[in-house]
């Protein structure tokens, strides 16, 4: 039996599919050029020409990475930017709905609401897995755009791929799957279904394992018409050229990069089982990334108490009942948190 693929611009909006996207005089022209008199830069200086806007250095060096085709990359500013990017193609304000499954990440409702777009939540039960099945319960004709996180914030654990698999078979709509914190995971990526569904979205991010978070450098992989509408929605220099600067200088030489993530991981075992001897740390839910979800007794005075001491970390008791996140930081920070823990 053979799968029909889904037609992306189905799930589109009608403004979207009518866009001309904005050309400049550079992407228009081919050949070799040194006088440079079209997009009315300054002559003088070192930073007065504006940046590769498809960031082509960068899409190479991931493409060789990860051995996919540039034209299935984008790069945009943050994968914040790309979360946006995704409302705004798939969303009509005011009419269309999106979905994800609660605890998550807050900016999905941020974006959702920015855009106009009512965010359906579906809870998750404790262990925190998306359930296909209650999913398609709150799914309509509305709901284009599907968000889900894994390694999942603020809960650190992964969604199996089977279900995964199982919402993009089910859903008649566009996936996101954010991705932010995969390379602290063992488990694999998503990228690999973006060949077999043509409406799945990954994103990473620069932010985390990198360690690049002030450069503001997220990536998608999607299909070549995904990114193709992705680039006609952008801001046409999105990432700035110094940003893409220092983002190729840590992507051509990883080493050190994967050093650090290792150190991380390390560092998390020795917090785990540091947590674990306290008396008042009732849960540690497994984490696939670089932070811990703690269940606390009386979270909220655990939390008021490291903030004096000048150690903060994020009560998410609001989402998740006694709950702290907890992101592993450098040996001395990771022992400060735990001396404070101690003495509490
Ligand atoms: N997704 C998740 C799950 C995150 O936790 C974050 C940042 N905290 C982001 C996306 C955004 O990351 P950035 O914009 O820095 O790439």
């Amino acid at each position: 039996m053979t799968k029909s693929r889904l037609d992306i611009k189905d799930f589109m909006r009608q403004n979207i599919r009518n866009l001309k996207a904005y050309t400049t005089a550079r992407n228009e022209f081919t050949g070799q050029a040194d006088v440079f008199l079209d997009a009315n830069e300054n002559p003088y200086g070192d930073l007065n020409r504006y940046p590769d806007p498809q960031q082509i250095a960068i899409k190479q060096i991931l493409s060789d990475l990860k051995g996919m085709k540039t034209e299935q990359m984008f790069v945009g500013n943050g994968s914040d930017e790309i979360i946006d990017i995704a409302f705004r193609i798939f969303c009509e304000s005011g009419r269309d709905k999106a979905i994800c499954f609660t605890p998550s990440y807050g900016m999905y409702q941020v974006s959702a609401d920015i855009n106009g777009v009512e965010l359906i939540e579906v809870p998750m039960e404790r262990d925190f897995i998306p359930d296909p099945r209650t999913a398609l319960e709150f799914i309509d004709d509305s709901v284009k755009l599907m968000l889900l996180c894994s390694p999942n914030n603020p809960t650190g654990n992964s969604i199996p791929k089977e279900t995964i698999i199982e919402l993009l078979a089910s859903f008649k709509g566009i996936v996101v799957v954010d991705e932010a914190y995969i390379e602290f995971s063992d488990k694999e990526s998503m990228t690999s279904l973006i060949e077999e569904y043509p409406q799945l979205i990954v994103s990473q991010t620069l932010s985390k394992a990198w360690g690049l978070a002030n450069l503001r450098i997220g990536l998608a992989y999607a299909s070549e018409e995904m990114v193709s509408w992705f680039n006609k929605v952008k801001a046409p220099y999105n990432v700035s050229g110094a940003s893409q600067a220092e983002a190729l200088k840590v992507l051509r030489n990883p080493a050190p990069v994967l050093k650090r993530i290792d150190q991380i991981l390390k560092d998390k075992q020795r917090l785990i089982k540091t947590l674990n001897e306290l008396s008042f740390v009732k849960t540690i839910f497994p984490s696939d990334a670089n932070f811990l979800l703690v269940e606390m007794e009386d979270a909220d005075s655990i939390y008021e108490s490291l903030c004096n001491v000048g150690i903060i970390v994020r009560n998410r008791s609001k989402l998740i009942e006694n709950c702290l996140r907890i992101t592993i930081g450098s040996e001395e920070e990771n022992a400060r948190l735990i001396n404070a823990l101690k003495y509490l």
